[in-house]
């Protein structure tokens, strides 16, 4: 068997047993557990670390992480980025590798300038801010929140900030690339490009065209330093995701989407 390269999971989230997470992880067959997640897969495909998504009270946020995770301190309760004492404290830590928006999730664009201060503080730490951009979960979110374009402003106002559009903007692909290609502090994770119960081969022969836009959006981007790969689980199976981006990606570029990249623009050790 080939022996498969190292991997950084750099977007995936913990939910533990709630309602949520129970549904998710069920629905690909998973539970949605720490304990499940690197026994059933970190070994066996060579995932060395993982950088979970913080959702829920800021203040629960990277307790009881195990070894294999760093964690960014995910704002998706609503008012949770007035805290900024909390936050600071979060970015202090070895662990924390910054800043989770979720806009869509509340009704507030990511270049309000109320969030600023908060900007501004992550990159004194130099840590990155990851924002969720593209599709949202469910019917509650709201859509224009979660465009690419509204990180160009932040992108623009603090050129010493890196940040991670996550999902690449997914489907919002033709401007996603355009604040790519326009930014040198602007990268893209590759997570939840597909969500739920699918296998790669099918998938790819049933959304060929998808597939294409995908990798063409990519192409013309023509920075694979620019792109990290992300499973968002528990929204998908971590065997079939990784075989999906394999397509994705040229093989020449795959040691860095898996793994280099992520290293370097999350500062990890
Ligand atoms: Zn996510």
């Amino acid at each position: 068997m080939k022996k498969e390269r190292k991997v950084i999971d750099a977007h995936l989230h913990i939910f533990g047993h709630c309602e949520f997470g129970d549904r998710l992880a069920h629905g690909i067959g998973d539970e949605p557990t720490q304990e499940y997640l690197t026994e059933k897969y970190y070994g066996r495909l060579g995932i060395e670390k993982g950088i979970v998504m913080g959702n829920g009270p800021l203040e629960e946020q990277g307790k009881n992480l195990g070894e294999y995770f760093y964690y960014s301190a995910g704002l998706d309760e609503k008012d949770s980025w007035l805290k900024l004492e909390e936050i600071e404290s979060h970015l202090q830590r070895k662990r924390c590798v910054g800043v989770k928006l979720y806009p869509g999730y509340y009704e507030l664009y990511p270049n309000d300038k109320s969030l600023y201060p908060i900007y501004k503080m992550t990159e004194e730490y130099g840590k990155v801010l990851s924002v969720h951009t593209g599709m949202v979960a469910g019917n509650g979110g709201h859509l224009k929140y979660c465009r690419p374009i509204h990180l160009d402003d932040i992108a623009t106002d603090f050129p010493g900030l890196k940040i991670v559009m996550c999902h690449f903007g997914n489907p919002f692909l033709q401007e996603a690339a355009a604040v790519l290609e326009k930014n040198p502090n602007m990268y893209a994770d590759l997570s939840g490009l597909i969500e739920g119960a699918f296998e790669t081969e099918t998938f790819i022969k049933d959304q060929s065209g998808y597939l294409e836009i995908l990798k063409s959006w990519m192409h013309y981007v023509s920075d694979y330093g620019k792109f990290i790969y992300g499973t968002d689980w528990p929204a998908v199976n971590c065997f079939e995701y990784r075989e999906f981006i394999k397509r994705l990606v040229p093989e020449q570029y795959h040691e860095k989407v898996f793994y280099e990249n992520a290293v370097r623009v999350y500062g990890l050790v």
